[in-house]
């Protein structure tokens, strides 16, 4: 074989699909784990992705990029370098490690339920080096962070975050096995690949990694821009797949798993990047604010693509989805820097005086809104007052995305009619959204979502002892030493020293 040309031989070998006759279609691929949609076999044969690559090419590409960045780790982890980064860097890189480490380990499992459960065999093919794919990247995001341990020994929250019940971490849980541990083969296509990877992964990769660039960060950037050519391949899975649901009448479940997914990805990533970007990424380094890369990667690139697709935007567009994108990420920083005895890095408040006016030039109006409650916040930190600057209590979380409800900051801005959450009774049991996508997520699969409890629902159920914060913060598995602390001592709260008087 090796003696013909690529050309001959490749289609034979992705692309090897038959009808099985000694058992039925629905045994080898159960509708529970692949979800065929009662689409025949012989149109999920036509399943075609751009980016072909042959076995022996996929060993030889990924052996290339394993060397390189391991060599710039080797190099770059005896060197000062991580002493030197800004804490607010820091900040950002901790965060990200507890979130993103464990996660794409566990998007292995998802990309081996396609591996097996796929309806056609060249995607199955490209789903196999999907699933080496995110075993690399799990492997490479916990040696990188292990790495880090002698200086920053939160850094062991790159292994530890998913095994706790760290608020965060139980949100970042519910997301990841909603999209790929408990998901089926076309919906994960549709909803990891698809509106996840295409969409918003670009955002917390390129976006992170042309940040860390300028920041002189290279292990992470080196890091971060590895992983995201892995993911430029496989996630073509999704528009692969989208065009079969669509050339065969199944739009409208296309559309449901692509708005319900992209609500998720929403929330989850205008919390973890909106945050890094747009405060603790140093103001010298940022390329971009979050706002412009939400416009230039989600609001163009990704809806152009489901445009041509012919799918529509999602039904909450306008209604919220670009109404929270004007206040949502600003009051989850403020949330986080608030609770930050609740997470595992040091938040950068990020709002010292040139900040602010950074803030306001890419936000305007961000002076009078969230300006006016960082002012209160100055105030208390510049007299010494810092038990006012930090909670006695939990918050009230969403019972889907299970972040902190931030309501009466968009009603403040104006951008929601009421500073209320959204409720449901359902069951007999009380739920509590952030938002009204959130809750119409719930009701569209009650069943897949109404036995899980979210922290507070916990607390009420007497789970958390004391209960208290205290007590919640020992449920959450966070010392008192690895609770988060102001990343600059609240410098950014202090007037600047005025320069020495000549004689
Ligand atoms: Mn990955
Ligand atoms: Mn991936």
């Amino acid at each position: 074989m090796p003696k013909l040309p690529r050309s001959e031989w490749y289609d034979l070998t992705r692309d090897m699909n038959w009808n099985v006759t000694y058992v039925e279609e629905s045994q080898v691929w159960p509708d529970d784990l692949s979800h065929g949609l009662g689409i025949p076999a012989e149109a999920w044969w036509t399943w075609d992705e751009p980016y072909k690559v042959t076995y022996p090419e996929y060993v030889h590409n990924q052996t290339g990029k394993d060397e390189s960045v391991y060599a710039v780790n080797r190099v770059v982890g005896r060197s000062k370098m991580f002493d030197s980064l800004d804490p607010g860097w820091k900040a950002a890189i901790l965060a990200h490690y507890g979130a993103i480490a464990l996660p794409e380990y566990v998007a292995g499992i998802g990309e081996a339920r396609m591996a097996r459960f796929g309806r056609a065999a060249a995607w199955r093919n490209m789903a196999t080096y999907g699933t080496l794919d995110e075993t690399r990247h799990g492997q490479i995001h916990t040696f990188f962070a292990y790495g880090l341990l002698d200086r920053e020994p939160r850094a062991d929250w790159a292994h530890k975050a998913m095994h706790t019940n760290e608020w965060g971490a139980i949100a970042a849980r519910h997301l990841f096995d909603d999209m790929f541990t408990a998901n089926d083969a076309v919906s994960m296509a549709l909803q990891l690949t698809f509106t996840f990877e295409t969409g918003f992964t670009n955002l917390q990769f390129l976006g992170m990694a042309a940040d860390a660039m300028k920041v002189g960060d290279l292990d992470f950037s080196s890091l971060i821009s590895s992983i995201q050519t892995d993911e430029a391949r496989h996630s073509q899975q999704g528009e692969a797949t989208m065009k079969i649901l669509v050339a065969n009448g199944k739009k409208e479940e296309a559309q449901q798993l692509v708005d319900h997914m992209f609500w998720r990805s929403w929330k989850i990533f205008g919390l973890l990047t909106g945050f890094s970007m747009d405060y603790y990424t140093p103001l010298e380094n940022r390329s971009h604010s979050f706002g412009e890369f939400m416009n230039e990667f989600i609001i163009k690139q990704f809806i152009d693509q489901f445009r041509d697709l012919g799918l529509e935007r999602p039904w909450y567009w306008e209604s919220h989805f670009l109404k929270e994108l004007e206040w949502y990420h600003h009051a989850t920083h403020m949330g986080v820097y608030f609770w930050r005895p609740t997470v595992w890095w040091n938040p950068d408040a990020g709002v010292s005086p040139d900040e602010r006016d950074w803030l306001e030039m890419k936000y305007p109006g961000w002076n009078d809104s969230f300006g006016k409650i960082w002012d209160v916040i100055g105030d208390n930190a510049r007299v010494g007052r810092i038990a006012d600057t930090l909670p006695e209590t939990l918050p009230m979380v969403c019972n889907m995305c299970q972040i902190p409800l931030c309501n009466p900051a968009g009603f403040l801005m104006g951008k929601l009619p009421s500073p209320e959450p959204f409720m449901l009774i359902h069951g007999g049991r009380k739920y509590t959204f952030c938002s009204e996508p959130c809750k119409w997520i719930f009701e569209q699969q009650p069943a897949r979502f109404q036995g899980h409890l979210s922290l507070i629902d916990r607390f009420l159920a007497g789970m958390i002892q004391p209960p208290d914060l205290a007590g919640g913060l020992a449920y959450m598995s966070i010392s008192p030493e690895e609770m988060g602390q102001d990343a600059t001592n609240f410098a950014w709260a202090m007037p600047p020293v005025a320069p020495a008087k000549a004689s």
